[in-house]
C-alpha cells in the first residue's frame, strides 16, 4: 500500500448561508475530532471563508480551509476576481483549480487553469487540479486522452519541486452531482492512467501526488473506491452538505484498505 495519506475535500460550491455554513462547519469538526490517518478541507462559498476559519481556529482544528476558485492575476484592476494573496489573508491554505463547472458551465479553458493553478503553487498555497471527461468523451473512447490533456496542459510550466503541493482529483464529469459514481476498477484504471501521465512530467516524484476521486460519492460507496491502491481520498460535493456523511466518508478514507490488484 501507498505511504501517501488520503486527502478528502468537502466542496459546498454556492451553497449554504452564514447560519447554515457556521452549522456544517461546526458538525464536520466535532465529527473529526479524534479521527487521524486523512487529511480534510472544506471549502466553503468566498463570503463564509472568514466565518469558517474562525470555528476551525476556535476548535484547534487541523482541518485545511479551501477556496473553490481563484484569480490567475497578481492584483489591479480585475472586477470580481479574487487573488491568491487575498485568500492567504483569509486564511485559505489550498485551492481548487478547473472544477468541471468551471471548465463546463463558466467555459474556463486548459490554458486559464494552468495560469490559475501556477498562482496558487507559486504563492506556496496546496492546489488541487481537477481533471476528467464528460459522458460524450467516455463513449468515445477518449477519456484517457482527455484526462491526459489537461494534466499535461494544466500542469505546463510547474516546476517539480512544487508539486508536494499538488493533488490531482479525477472527476468524471458525468457522475459528478448526477448519483452516478465510476466503479471502484474504472476509478482505479483512471488513476492509474493519470499516474503514468504525471510520472512523464515528474518521474518518481509523481508517486507522492495524492489523486482523489470526485463524483457522487456517499458512505455507501465510498470505502471500496477508496480501498484502490491509486485511489488516495475524494472530492465530495452533495454528500459534504451533511455533515455525518462528510465525516463517515472522511472515516472511511482514514480506514482505508488496499483491495483489488496493488500495483
Ligand atoms: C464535486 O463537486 O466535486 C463533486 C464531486 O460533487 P458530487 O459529490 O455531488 O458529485
Amino acid at each position: 500500500m501507498s505511504d501517501r495519506k488520503p486527502f478528502v475535500g468537502g466542496n459546498w460550491k454556492m451553497t449554504t448561508n452564514r447560519t447554515t455554513a457556521a452549522d456544517l462547519a461546526r458538525g464536520v469538526v466535532d465529527g473529526l475530532l479524534h479521527v487521524d490517518g486523512v487529511d480534510v478541507a472544506v471549502f466553503p462559498p468566498f463570503p463564509y471563508l472568514m466565518l469558517v476559519r474562525a470555528i476551525l481556529r476556535d476548535r484547534s482544528s487541523s482541518i485545511k480551509l479551501g477556496a473553490q476558485d481563484v484569480s490567475n492575476f497578481a492584483d489591479g484592476a480585475y472586477t470580481g476576481e479574487i487573488s491568491t494573496a487575498m485568500l492567504k489573508d483569509c486564511g485559505v491554505q489550498v485551492a481548487l483549480c478547473g472544477h468541471s463547472e468551471r471548465r463546463h458551465v463558466i467555459g474556463e479553458k486548459d490554458e486559464l487553469i494552468n495560469a490559475k493553478l501556477r498562482a496558487v503553487l507559486d504563492a506556496g498555497l496546496e492546489a488541487i487540479l481537477c481533471v476528467g471527461e464528460t459522458l460524450d468523451e467516455r463513449l468515445a473512447g477518449h477519456q484517457d486522452i482527455v484526462t491526459a490533456r489537461q494534466i499535461k496542459t494544466g500542469l505546463a510550466e510547474v516546476p517539480g519541486d512544487h508539486i508536494d503541493r499538488l493533488t490531482v482529483a479525477y472527476e468524471p464529469v458525468w457522475a459528478i452531482g448526477t448519483g452516478k459514481t465510476a466503479t471502484p476498477e474504472d476509478a482505479q484504471d483512471a488513476h492509474r492512467q493519470i499516474r503514468v501521465g504525471l510520472q512523464r512530467l515528474y518521474g518518481d516524484r509523481a508517486e507522492r501526488v495524492r489523486i482523489q476521486y470526485g463524483g457522487s460519492l456517499k458512505p455507501g460507496n465510498a470505502p471500496e473506491i477508496f480501498a484502490k491502491p491509486d485511489v488516495d481520498g475524494g472530492l465530495v460535493g452533495g454528500a459534504a452538505l451533511i455533515a455525518a456523511d462528510f465525516v463517515a466518508i472522511c472515516r472511511a478514507a482514514a480506514g482505508r484498505r488496499p483491495m483489488g490488484g496493488e500495483k
